[in-house]
């Protein structure tokens, strides 16, 4: 079969021309080196491993964590003519040994496999026996845990690159900030994988944020201006999926709610309405949306702030997939940050992982509250370079007034060189408003030169203005070393004279009026 890409594109998913990145991504599989893949959900990842898969000798073992997306990947290859298995649970063991059988014979191109899978029973012993050509790691964010979905069950595979290190790793997510995904790789053991990062701009969807007070309300108004226009309304709880699914349906909306407590037969009729149109809205928990392939629904609300900015991401994705306008709306008080934090606290996780968890928590607040253009913050987020207003989000629509903050972003900045880039926000302010306690006399940092230079402000201030200095990049932030700042080239600019800084006057939050704007 001398099939080349291009053909093989059209052939099996009938398509005439590759998205950006999947032909370099293809080339690089097949020239056997490792590569990783960031894009965004719906942005086509799929084909990225299977066309190589198709393509090349030996088998394309893929490792997904998500059985019931397994079964539709492999039906959907099924169909299109490539000869696909899958192997978890849900299959009885003489499935399995039959499967296995068609994996050693060489009789299968590609094999979905949960991690858990693999390394039961003696599998992974198997896989010796198996020509695999290559392995496609798909949701690999899960395999770190600085991403926010970690899974213990995939650390186990670090240990593919040990056993086989002559065959190539394509590791993909759509969700991984810059420290993530070099921990991904660190992890694969694949540091010099090529790496291909599609942009995350959906400049079609709107972002804005509404004050959290009378959401019911808000949200009826929002869609009868959006007359059978489908939607989803993103709830934190199963019980107020219920409770706002019944106001909109006293209201006269056509909507369901949906979460994982259902009942599949109840879960599947709600779901299929939804894609056929037959329901405008409807009100779930985060269990809805995986995998749906419905390309044109027009708006997603969150009624309850999210754990974190790449679930939001993920979550308000699934508006305007046809690339048509979409709208975003995410309700914000400080109760949802309360919530959240003690959700957090009060999970049986490690301190480690809760101090993780809140500074994750603590980027989606700034999403919220920030007086920058959002589109910035989510791009900057992902490290997307995206230095420009987007004049599609209400921050951008409705400007707040800037200043020249050259001078403060300069102060702030040579604070983290000085410290060779080791300290976090509390400790900067420290510094920056000259306080001499415990901690700063204990580095000796009273002694730098930039100790005390930034009285004039109020530590809230600091806050505020060093947060907005994060949100539009002109610093990192290390989770791993303890949230300390790190400078990039954009800091060096600024420290450098070479760039000027702007930033929102900051007012306190009782003095803001809230301003509703009418969406
Ligand atoms: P992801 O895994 O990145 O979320 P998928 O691989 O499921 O995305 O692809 C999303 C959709 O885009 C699918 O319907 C897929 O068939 C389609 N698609 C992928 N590549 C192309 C292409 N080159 N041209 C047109 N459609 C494509
Ligand atoms: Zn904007």
């Amino acid at each position: 079969m001398a099939l080349d890409k291009k053909e093989a594109l059209k052939k099996f998913f009938g398509y005439d021309s590759f998205r950006e990145h999947q032909a370099e991504i293809i080339d690089t599989v097949l020239a056997d080196n490792d590569c990783f893949v960031l894009m965004p959900t719906g942005g086509g990842k799929s084909i990225c491993f299977q066309i190589p898969a198709i393509l090349r000798d030996g088998l394309t073992v893929v490792i997904s964590p998500l059985i019931a997306l397994m079964k539709d990947q492999v039906e959907a290859l099924l169909g299109n003519g490539v000869s696909a298995a899958y192997l978890n649970s849900t299959l009885s063991s003489a499935e399995q040994d039959r499967i296995m059988w068609r994996a050693k014979t060489g009789d299968l191109k590609l094999l979905y496999i949960a991690p858990e899978r693999l390394f039961s029973g003696n599998t992974f012993e198997f896989l010796k026996e198996w020509n695999v050509g290559l392995f496609a790691i798909d949701e690999s964010h899960c395999i770190s845990s600085w991403g926010h979905d970690f899974r213990p069950e995939y650390r186990q595979l670090s240990s593919l690159k040990i056993r086989f290190p002559q065959v190539p790793v394509i590791a993909l997510t759509a969700t991984a900030d810059r420290v993530t995904r070099r921990d991904i790789l660190k992890q694969l053991r694949i540091e010099t994988a090529q790496t291909f990062l599609t942009s995350f701009d959906r400049p079609n969807l709107s972002l804005n944020v509404l004050p959290g007070r009378k959401r019911i309300q808000q949200i009826q108004d929002f869609i009868s201006r959006r007359q059978n226009q489908a939607g989803i309304i993103y709830c934190l709880s199963r019980k107020s999926t219920e409770t706002v699914a019944a106001s909109l349906k006293k209201a006269g909306l056509k909507a369901e709610h949906y979460h994982a407590g259902l009942p599949a037969e109840q879960r599947s009729r709600v779901q299929e309405a939804f894609l056929r149109d037959d329901l405008q809205v409807i009100v779930a928990t985060i269990a809805f949306g995986m995998g749906i392939d419905k390309s044109n629904v027009r708006w997603v609300i969150h009624y309850n702030l999210p754990s974190n900015v790449e679930s939001f991401y993920q979550e308000i994705g699934r508006a305007g997939r046809d690339g048509l306008a979409a709208d975003t709306v995410l309700f914000y008080s400080y109760m949802d940050i309360m919530t959240r934090q003690d959700m957090i606290n009060n999970s049986d996780q490690s301190e480690e992982q809760k101090e993780l968890l809140h500074a994750k928590l603590n980027r989606m607040k700034q999403y919220a509250e920030t007086d920058i253009c959002r589109r910035r913050v989510l791009l900057n987020y992902f490290n997307d370079a995206f230095d420009k207003d987007c004049g599609n989000c209400d921050v951008c629509k409705n400007p707040r007034s800037r200043f020249d903050a050259t001078v403060i972003a300069q102060k702030a900045l040579s604070g983290i060189a000085r410290t060779d880039q080791k300290v976090a926000m509390g400790m900067l302010i420290d510094i920056l408003r000259g306080s001499k306690n415990r901690n700063v006399l204990q580095h000796g940092y009273e002694r730098l030169p930039t100790f005390g230079v930034g009285g004039e402000l109020k530590g809230e201030e600091w806050t505020e203005y060093i947060g907005q200095l994060l949100n539009s990049g002109a610093m990192d932030i290390a989770y791993d070393e303890a949230h300390a700042f790190k400078l990039n080239a954009v800091s060096r600019q600024i420290l450098k004279g070479e760039r000027k800084v702007e930033l929102v006057k900051f007012i306190p939050l009782n003095e803001r009026k809230a301003k509703e704007e009418e969406l």
